[in-house]
Order: structure tokens, then sequence, then C-alpha cells
């Protein structure tokens, strides 16, 4: 079986360009794990039911971040800034380092056809190893979401 990261041996180019395409429009839904809605709550000093009333939906029994209102624009965008930056989901914080973007080179250019950072010709080569890293840290944190009851 291939492990992550047979075909990025030498790292993959990344850097975050800021223009906020990932935080908008439809499809799309940022899932929550049991640890996000905790991080989450806590930034806005809410307990988690008080939390997720205000911010969450559930969509195929799992908690996902709303929307605003006419647009598939996340709730925590402002003028393409992400509000609640350094609390953000799991989901936000390891992308594009998910295991679906990864899998082949294939996949890896479909995920640069929607994030102009991927392979940008001013991104730095991100290491194997850091790159592994926060996939399987995306992993856990899917499984996580997986066992976040309402
Ligand atoms: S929580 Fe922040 S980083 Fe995540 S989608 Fe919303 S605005 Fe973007």
């Amino acid at each position: 079986m291939d492990e992550i990261g047979d075909w990025f041996q030498d790292g993959l180019k990344f850097k975050c360009t800021g223009c906020g395409k990932c935080c908008t429009g439809s499809p799309g839904y940022v899932f929550l794990s049991s640890t996000d809605l905790e991080r989450l709550a806590d930034h806005f000093s809410l307990s988690i039911e008080e939390f997720a009333k205000k911010y969450t939906r559930l969509v195929d029994g799992k908690y996902a971040l709303l929307d605003r209102p006419g647009s598939g624009d996340c709730i925590f965008l402002e003028k393409n800034q992400c509000t609640v930056y350094t609390s953000r989901p799991v989901q936000c914080q390891t992308f594009p380092w998910w295991i679906y973007n990864l899998q082949s080179p294939e996949d890896w250019k479909e995920a640069g056809e929607r994030c102009e950072g991927i392979d940008h010709e001013d991104a730095p080569v991100i290491p194997l190893l850091n790159i592994q890293a926060q996939c399987l840290t995306y992993l856990d944190n899917l499984i996580e979401q997986h066992f976040t009851n309402p």
C-alpha cells in the first residue's frame, strides 16, 4: 500500500494568498469536531450549546458552520478576513493538506484549480514531513467530527 507522500517526497509548493476563495461560495461545508466547538465557544465566551445554536447547523448529522445569509460565504468571513483566525476550525487550519488533495498529482492539480496558492510561483516548498503531519491532523479531526454527536 502507498504511504501518504510517496509521490511528493520533495515537498509541495503552497502559500496562502489571502484570496478568501476557500471561505466563500458554495458548495462546501466547514464541519466541526468537539475540540473545534470547544475552542470556538471559548473564543466567544459562550457555552458549547450557545455557540452551536448561534453559529452552526446540522448537515448529515454533523455540526457545520453557518453561511452568511444570501451567500455561500462563511459566517466568520468579513472583508476577506477570518474573524476567528486564531480559533479557526482544524478543517480550515489544515487546508490544503487534506487527504483528498494529496492522493495523486492529479488530485493536487485539481485542487489547484480551486486555490491559487497551490503551486503558486512565489510559494515556498513545504517539506514532506510537515505535509504528512498536517494531513494526519486533518484525518484525526475527521474521525473526531464523526464521533461528535449533536
Ligand atoms: S472559519 Fe475562518 S478560515 Fe474557516 S472558512 Fe470561516 S472564515 Fe474561512
